[in-house]
């Protein structure tokens, strides 16, 4: 995964002192790079056993958005947003949780989801896994089950697994940890 790692830039101190963010913007201009990230990143999901088949992807704004639409379409089945407060203009369910640098609310359509749904959820990084528990939550609000979670990349320093434990977490690239 040299060809991908090669393209994720690290820019200290962003958006906070301390905080090195991994900046995805010189792999999204390299089409071929972006290719096989969303290749790596749908194909643990692919060819489930019967019932255990992923019935939507969900992606976490914004970035998660960018990768989960692909592997949405890699998958053959449909996308749902999972937003910022107070963007989704129809009926939500809302969860606040701590990230890296602050907390955060999240929200998912009340339709968006339901009984009988297997979800994967897709976010560009995985880093205290607040979010990603955050979004979970919100899944199973809405009735539906959590497959897993698909990452590009896993800062493994900051332990996210152990937040996760109870889930499938795939990540194509790890930086940092054991
Ligand atoms: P967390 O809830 O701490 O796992 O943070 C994950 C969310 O914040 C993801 O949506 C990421 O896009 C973003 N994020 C957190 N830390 C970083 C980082 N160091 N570089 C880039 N994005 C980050």
């Amino acid at each position: 995964m040299d060809l991908i790692c090669d393209l994720i830039r690290d820019v200290e101190d962003f958006p906070e002192p301390g905080i090195v963010f991994k900046d995805i913007t010189p792999l999204l201009s390299d089409p071929d790079a972006f290719e096989t990230a969303i290749e790596a990143m749908a194909a643990p999901w692919l060819n489930a056993e019967p019932g255990n088949e992923i019935t939507k992807v969900a992606g976490i704004e914004s970035r998660g958005f960018v990768f989960g639409v692909p592997i949405a379409q890699r998958i053959s089945v449909g996308f749902v947003p999972i937003r910022k407060e107070g963007k989704l203009p129809f009926d939500s369910i809302a969860q606040s949780y701590l990230r890296e640098y602050g907390p955060d609310t999240i929200e998912i359509h009340t339709d968006a989801v339901g009984v009988g749904d297997r979800v994967l959820i897709v976010d560009d990084v995985l880093a205290t896994a607040g979010t990603a528990l955050a979004a979970a939550t919100l899944i199973g609000a809405a009735g539906a089950t959590v497959a897993g979670f698909s990452v590009l990349i896993e800062l493994g320093s900051l332990a996210p697994r152990s937040l996760l434990a109870d889930f499938t977490v795939e990540s194509v690239v790890v930086f940092g940890g054991d």
